[in-house]
Parts: structure tokens; C-alpha cells; sequence
């Protein structure tokens, strides 16, 4: 959740709009063919049951549940996406973590927030190495009770490959939605888009005009917790294990909508300069 769409414009009258709750939020698709719609949502649902943590029974969970140093065979789908969270990893000087499982839960970042013990801090800094996630071939070993977390990129990847289901499908156009990241495909006059003020964010603090291609915000003031005096964020900087304090946001403009999800959470972490 990290945008607001303030406007749809310059989407033909025809085209229909359709709202699911998926991947824990809401993700709402406008496309100039309804079938096309169906085909994207049924997507993302294909993608949550195989790549969410919070679904006991996907194969990212079956992977994080696997015994420490064995090799548990592994879709294609998932190890190229993996791989591709493990090259952005790098590109960002580690600002972008896909293990980061063990720190989301030891702050408690996803519900109200709790304060890990500095001896436990020292140990989950070791399990989120990115040494510790081994993809082979056909094959991934977790070294180190390695945890993926796929919070900070599962959603961007959905709405890659929605778009290209819903564009197979028959569709010219396409916006969606998901959660306040938005992916577009094919929209001529292009439309905009709010980024929300991260302080009050009901107003926008700046309007963004695509066509084509994803708009990712990631904010600290989005879901935010206070505890123990401090003021905390959902955003965790790996580099020191500690969740980044509410300040500003971090807005990225990319094609694919994996890279700008990505992206926009890294460069949160990394700052203005
Ligand atoms: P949103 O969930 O609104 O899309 P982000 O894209 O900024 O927001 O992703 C934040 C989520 O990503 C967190 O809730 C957590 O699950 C995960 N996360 C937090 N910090 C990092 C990080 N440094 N690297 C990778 N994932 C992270
Ligand atoms: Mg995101």
C-alpha cells in the first residue's frame, strides 16, 4: 500500500473496472475486455498460492519450512524469481534483502511491533546472509534457518505478470492497482497518478503521468509503530537489522513493476543522498 490513485482518466467509458482482495490487500483492475480481467486476477491468485508466506501450504512456505542444507526441489518460476531478488540484492549494497523473514518477525513489523533482544539481534543478522539461499538448477537449500520474505517484492511480480495475462488474453488496455502500486499497459494518452504525501496521505504531493510500465511508493508512514520511545516503519534496513524510523518516501517509475516494487523499498532504505 503505498499510493494513492487519485485519478483514472483517459480510460475508454467501455472498459470495466473489477476489485478482489488479494495478497492481504486490495488489487482493482480496469481493462478494455472483461475476460482479460478474470484471466489477471486468477493470475495473481496462482502467484499468492505459490509465493506467499502467509499461506502455509505455497511452495515459498514449504521452501522456508524445508530442513537446514537440504537441497528441496523448486519450480522454475520461483528459483528465476529468487534469482532475480538475489541480483537486486546485490545492485543495491544489500538495501534490498529477500531473507529478511527473520527480522520482519522479530520486530513484528507486520502486526504492532516488538523490540528483539540486542544477543537475538546478532543472531538474526546471520540468517538473513544471502550466502545462506543456495539455488541450484532445479533446486534451493536454505543454510542458516534463512527465511524468504516475499513482502518487499511478491505484489510487483504479480502485477508483471497479470498485465501480460490480461494483454494475452485480448486486452489493449490495462491498469492495475494492487495495493497502491500500479502497473499500466497501453494507456495512449497516458493518466495520472497521485503519490501520496507521506506526512498527510489524503493529499497528493505529487502528480505522476505513465502510460506504460509500474509507479511503486514505499513510504515508513504507511504502517507505522511506536515502541519503546522510538517511532518505527515496516521498512527494515538490513545492513543493520534495525526497522527504518517514519521519514518520506521513495517513488520509482520502472517497466516492469517487479523492479520498480523492488526498487522503491532499496532506495527507501539507502535515503535521499
Ligand atoms: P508495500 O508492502 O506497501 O508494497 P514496500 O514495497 O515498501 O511496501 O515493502 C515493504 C515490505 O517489504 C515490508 O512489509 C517487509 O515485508 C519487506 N521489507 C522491509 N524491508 C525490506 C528490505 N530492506 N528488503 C526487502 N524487503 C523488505
Ligand atoms: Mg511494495
Amino acid at each position: 500500500m503505498t499510493l494513492a490513485l487519485l485519478l483514472t482518466a483517459a480510460l475508454a467509458s467501455a472498459d470495466e473496472t473489477r476489485a478482489r482482495y488479494l495478497m492481504g490487500t486490495t488489487c482493482t483492475i480496469t481493462a478494455s475486455h472483461d475476460q482479460s480481467i478474470e484471466r489477471a486476477f486468477s493470475e495473481i491468485d496462482r502467484i499468492e498460492r505459490r509465493i506467499s508466506s502467509w499461506k502455509p501450504e505455497s511452495e515459498l512456505s514449504r521452501v522456508n519450512r524445508a530442513p537446514v542444507g537440504e537441497p528441496q526441489a523448486v519450480s522454475p518460476e520461483l528459483s528465476e524469481l529468487l534469482r532475480e531478488t538475489v541480483r537486486w540484492h546485490r545492485e543495491t549494497g544489500g538495501a534490498f534483502n529477500p531473507l529478511l523473514g527473520p527480522l520482519v518477525h522479530a520486530w513484528r513489523v507486520r502486526e504492532e511491533g516488538a523490540i528483539p533482544i540486542p544477543e537475538a539481534l546478532v543472531e538474526l543478522r546471520k540468517r538473513i546472509a544471502i550466502e545462506n539461499l543456495v539455488l541450484g538448477d532445479s533446486t534451493l537449500s536454505r543454510m542458516g534457518e534463512a527465511q524468504i520474505e516475499e513482502g518487499g517484492f511478491g505484489k510487483g511480480y504479480a502485477i508483471d505478470r497479470a498485465v501480460d495475462v490480461a494483454r494475452a488474453a485480448g486486452a489493449k488496455r490495462v491498469v492495475i492497482d494492487f495495493g497502491g502500486q500500479i502497473g499500466a499497459y497501453g494507456i495512449e494518452r497516458g493518466f495520472e497518478v497521485g503519490i501520496a504525501h507521506p506526512e498527510s496521505r489524503e493529499r497528493a504531493a505529487l502528480m505522476l503521468r505513465i502510460r506504460d510500465g509500474s509507479i511503486s511508493t514505499s513510504s515508513g508512514s504507511e504502517r507505522r509503530f511506536r515502541i519503546g520511545g522510538r517511532e518505527l516503519s515496516h521498512i527494515i534496513d538490513p545492513r543493520t537489522g534495525e526497522p527504518l524510523p517514519p521519514s518520506g518516501s521513495a517513488t520509482v517509475i520502472h517497466p516492469s513493476a517487479l523492479v520498480a516494487d523492488i526498487l522503491s523499498t532499496a532506495l527507501y532504505v539507502l535515503g535521499p543522498r
